[in-house]
């Protein structure tokens, strides 16, 4: 059968949970399971992060997945309900909401007191530059003013657009979030996510968002994990299948856009872009047997691709890293001109997925 595999170490999930323990303290921490956790597979995931006080998602649908696996812990809804409609299910299933636009504002207010009374608390949203989501900060004190006045319990919520990087907006966002913060004192806050949760320990205040370095990966261009002292949580491998000694002149895959310099021995290998691992195309992938990293040689196909193990001990059957300890998905990331986080949202389902 084909062995592509996507290994899970709850361990490292642990570790990485508690780094950020180590590092926000004083913070409770949210932590982000969006996108199926990011890719991880959201029900293999949450039992390691039980330690957690609560999850971060994208949508209804994934915070009732949550609900329906059977874990209570708060969850915030980090884009709020898309329709009126949602609200009622939101307060049934004790999820929290942002509130980033009036319509939501509206739909809040229209069922006051019984969100109120299941304790919820509201995530208010500035918008400090990013321009995604949020209310502008000369509007967002009287929607503050207003809900804490209704009886609310709020926390003002922003998102960097820089937290990975040195930029001028960076300091403008967090001017915005401490005016708001001090004008409407008392006020719970919350704007750090991974990057943030490093760069800024002066802002960590009630909420932390870690994402991606729960996952073992990184959200800088120039750390990486072992710098950040995170473990990769995902292993993903596959299998050779087939082995072919070629000479110094023979073309290999599609294309025939490689050419032999010399003697060599291929490996193929059952994985292509068909199971979420990227083209590369016109850069270079490597991979990694028994800790050595080895280059992909000509295209990768749907199902499979060529490796040279020239000199390696391989047999039909050996097992090769496409991303994990040795080869970081950050490289493979950087390698194929994207991030971390997209290669490991996009794996298809084709591969098996065990917990270790
Ligand atoms: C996804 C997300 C995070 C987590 O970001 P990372 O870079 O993965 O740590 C935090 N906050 C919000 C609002 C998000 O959407």
């Amino acid at each position: 059968m084909r062995q592509a595999t996507v290994y899970i170490d709850s361990a490292a999930l642990q570790y990485n949970l508690n780094r950020v323990k180590q590092l926000a303290p004083t913070a409770k921490i949210v932590s982000m399971v969006k996108a199926n956790a990011y890719g991880h597979g959201v029900k293999d995931c949450l039992a390691a992060l039980s330690e957690t006080d609560a999850f971060g998602v994208a949508c209804l649908q994934e915070a009732l997945e949550i609900r329906e696996l059977g874990y209570l812990q708060p969850i915030t809804l980090i884009e709020g309900i898309f329709s009126a409609d949602e609200m009622q299910l939101v307060i049934d299933q004790n999820i929290e909401v942002v509130v980033h636009h009036q319509a939501q504002l509206d739909w809040l207010l229209a069922h006051k007191e019984t969100y109120i009374a299941k304790g919820l608390k509201v995530w208010v949203k500035l918008n400090s530059g990013m321009n995604r989501l949020g209310f502008k900060i000369d509007v967002i004190k009287t929607v503050i003013n207003q809900l804490k006045a209704e009886g609310f319990t709020c926390v003002l919520a922003m998102h960097f657009a820089n937290a990975d990087a040195d930029h001028p907006l960076n300091e403008q966002q967090i001017q915005q979030f401490l005016e708001v913060k001090n004008d409407c004192a008392p006020l719970m806050g919350s704007c750090c996510n991974s990057a943030a949760i490093y760069k800024y320990p002066e802002l960590h205040f009630d909420y932390v968002r870690p994402g991606i370095m729960l996952y073992g990966a990184t959200p800088f261009a120039d750390r990486d994990v072992h710098d950040l002292d995170l473990k990769p949580v995902m292993t993903f491998t596959a299998e050779i299948i087939a082995l072919n000694d070629i000479q110094a002149g023979e073309h290999v895959g599609y294309g025939s856009t490689f050419t032999a310099d010399q003697d060599m021995t291929l490996a193929i290998v059952s994985i292509g872009y068909g199971d979420g691992y990227p083209r590369a195309f016109p850069k270079q992938n490597y991979v990694a047997i028994n800790r050595q990293q080895t280059r992909v040689i000509g295209r990768v196909a749907m199902d499979m691709i060529a490796i040279d193990v020239t000199g390696l001990e391989v047999q039909l059957g050996t097992e090769v890293e496409l991303w994990g300890e040795t080869r970081l998905v950050d490289d493979v990331a950087t390698a194929n001109g994207t991030i971390g986080y997209e290669l490991l949202c996009r794996l298809s389902n084709r591969a098996r997925r065990k917990v270790i």
